[in-house]
């Protein structure tokens, strides 16, 4: 009985710890929030992503609002445990939920939200879709209070936002996960926030609003500047080397084996042959394995 208790209780403080957002010290004033490496789940509140936020003299800038408007509420809570300060600038990295569905909440404190151009046309585009899939696995409930709130202030390619001193160059360096991906870049402090370029402990998704040949080039892009720390889109930060070997040598591994596969007159019925066993030490590596493969599959058929 005893035993039972214990053991019911360590899984009820295992499953709320999966869901909580973690708040990581990356450098003075800089900080990670980091979600769960899950799916979208009523206990996550759609925050299954890594976002991030920068403490200045003038106020908080926030990379990504989060996948809810409740969801955006918990973000703010967890910039509210260190610092007062207003948030003035929220950037959405890219065009998937947790990149901006938590927008509106953080417009009505006064916040002025930032994306590219390209990001935007995505998040209009695709709208009803990711309001569709997202309330198939959150619910209704937990999607209350959200509303789609775009930017205010568009980029073609970059952008530099310069806030209480600190500087913020944001770069959108082409199609990576989504249309309109960005990263943003703090020179002065070698940290580059990557949003969904770069994944690191869990697999990276290849879907249809994703083009992975670019997303090599723009990963190059980002790298380019040679950052001692990147706060990813989904995972821990890290060093550029830890997020080369889960998010670009994978994308280069999976694009030589598929194309090898293509040249050998495969079908894409015989996906799973393509052997990414390399790469199962990734979180949801079961479930987007073969996704991926076959999206690759079809992208370099037509390339
Ligand atoms: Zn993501």
């Amino acid at each position: 009985m005893k035993k039972y208790l214990v053991l019911s209780l360590c899984m009820m403080a295992f499953s709320l710890n999966a869901d909580e957002l973690k708040l990581v010290a990356v450098a003075d004033k800089v900080w990670a929030i980091v979600g769960p490496l899950t799916n979208r789940t009523p206990e996550n509140l759609g925050n299954n992503a890594t976002f991030g936020f920068v403490e200045t003299k003038d106020g908080v800038v926030l990379i990504d609002s989060g996948g809810t408007y409740l969801g955006a509420k918990k973000i703010h809570e967890k910039i509210q445990s260190v610092t007062q300060k207003p948030v003035k600038y929220v950037i959405n990295t890219g065009g998937q939920d947790h990149r901006w569905f938590g927008n509106s909440y953080f417009s009505d404190l006064g916040a002025t939200i930032i994306s590219s151009k390209a990001a935007r046309e995505d998040h209009e585009r695709r709208l009803s879709d990711q309001i569709g899939r997202l309330t198939a696995l959150i619910g209704d409930e937990k999607f209350v209070g959200t509303q789609e709130k775009y930017a205010d202030e568009q980029f073609e390619q970059q952008k530099e936002l310069i806030v209480g001193g600190e500087i913020f160059n944001i770069i959108h360096a082409g199609q990576a996960h989504t249309p309109g991906d960005a990263y943003v870049l703090l020179k002065n402090r070698s940290i580059v926030f990557s949003g969904d370029i770069v994944y690191v402990e869990r697999m990276l998704g290849v879907g249809d609003q994703s083009n992975s040949k670019s997303w090599l080039k723009v990963f190059e892009s980002m790298a380019s500047s040679k950052p001692k720390i990147v706060v990813p889109g989904h995972g821990h930060p890290v060093s550029l080397d830890v997020a080369e070997k889960d998010t670009y040598n994978y994308l280069v591994d999976l694009r030589e084996k598929v194309g090898r596969f293509l040249d050998d007159g495969g079908d894409a019925s015989d996906i799973s042959q393509v052997d990414m066993s390399a790469y199962s030490y990734l979180f949801n590596y079961d479930t987007l394995s073969g996704r991926n493969a076959l999206k690759v599959f079809t992208e370099l058929e037509w390339e």
